[in-house]
């Protein structure tokens, strides 16, 4: 038996085997992934990359915004059973796998507001740190304080500085366990509204398809999506994979889409938005490949 596989199971970290990334990235397309490991606890979590040394792995969250190549992963080291969300006063501390809705519903609950834009957003709270995720003019970074981050040599408590969050970018030196955020007291009633509205709004605005929401940046401060629909793109296919016709800057599974597909749209859209608007775009989505 492969002797990393054994470790981690010695170890008893739970592993599942040949898992169809499908199932793990929200476009639904990519190969195989052969070795899923799911540490519970962060314990669990510094021992895993502790035995994974000497394998190449990848880390994903709900993988909202990760595309899986269609030649599959080795490995990969999943946050998602990292569970828990504490709150102390204005303070709240939320376990990586914790998805973004449980985040805006706990803070709601307990009367504080700031993350209310989470609400919509199907990704996990690490995931959602890593791209400083963000909607309606806010994004991770205005609330985070610190994180827990793990490596094989260290658990450390980062502070947001630290973090370098930027837009939809951040440089975080290892797998993110835990967020610690600090909010604001406000009207429950006031957050349910906002939540609600956002919904209303992203509803209206976004492809109801498979995809991994926005594809590109913003190219300083123009909308790709604009870009895009000024090329004339709109319904491009490729395969399986659309550009969307409700959003230009989704690209959506249409049915048995592949990552290829997926990929030679991005080129097509890229290099279009190039010649006619001279701008280069940049990808918001995280291509995973071994
Ligand atoms: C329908 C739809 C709507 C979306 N709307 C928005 C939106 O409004 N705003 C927005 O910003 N994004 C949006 N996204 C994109 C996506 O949901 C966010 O980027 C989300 O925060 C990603 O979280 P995730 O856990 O799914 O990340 P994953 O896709 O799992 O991972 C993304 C990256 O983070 C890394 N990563 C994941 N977890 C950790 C961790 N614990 N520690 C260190 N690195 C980690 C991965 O290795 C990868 O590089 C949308 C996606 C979809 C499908």
């Amino acid at each position: 038996m492969d002797p990393v596989l054994q470790a981690l199971q010695s170890a008893e970290i739970y592993v599942e085997s040949d898992v169809s990334a499908r199932k793990l990235s929200t476009f639904a397309a990519g190969g195989m992934v052969q070795r899923l490991v799911l540490p519970a606890d962060v314990r669990q979590l510094q021992c895993a990359m502790r035995i994974m040394r000497p394998v190449r792995y990848h880390v994903l969250g709900g993988g909202s915004n990760s595309l899986v190549s269609d030649f599959g992963l080795a490995w990969v080291l999943s946050t998602k059973r990292l569970k828990g969300i504490t709150v102390s006063g204005d303070r709240l501390v939320a376990a990586a796998g914790e998805t973004l809705p449980a985040l805006a519903k706990a803070a709601c609950a307990e009367g504080l507001g700031g993350v209310e834009f989470a609400a919509g957003i199907p990704g996990t709270v690490g995931g959602a740190l890593k791209m400083n995720a963000g909607a309606y003019g806010e994004t991770m970074a205005d609330t985070v304080e610190y994180a827990t981050v793990v490596t094989a040599d260290e658990v450390r408590q980062v502070p947001k500085n630290e973090l370098h969050l930027r837009y939809r970018s951040s440089q975080i030196g290892g797998v993110v366990a835990e967020v610690g955020f600090v909010l604001s007291p406000k009207d429950r009633g006031a957050i349910e509204a906002t939540i609600r509205d956002m919904q209303t709004a992203r509803a209206a605005a976004q492809p109801h398809q498979a995809s991994l929401g926005c594809v590109f940046k913003a190219a300083g401060g123009v909308a790709a999506a604009k870009l895009i629909q000024g090329c004339g793109l709109k319904g491009t296919r490729i395969g399986g994979a659309q550009v969307s016709g409700v959003h230009c800057n989704f690209i959506v599974n249409m049915g048995g889409a592949t990552a290829r597909d997926y990929l030679r749209l991005v080129d097509v859209v890229k290099k279009a938005v190039y010649e006619r608007y001279g701008v280069y775009l940049e990808e918001e989505f995280v291509h995973l490949h071994d």
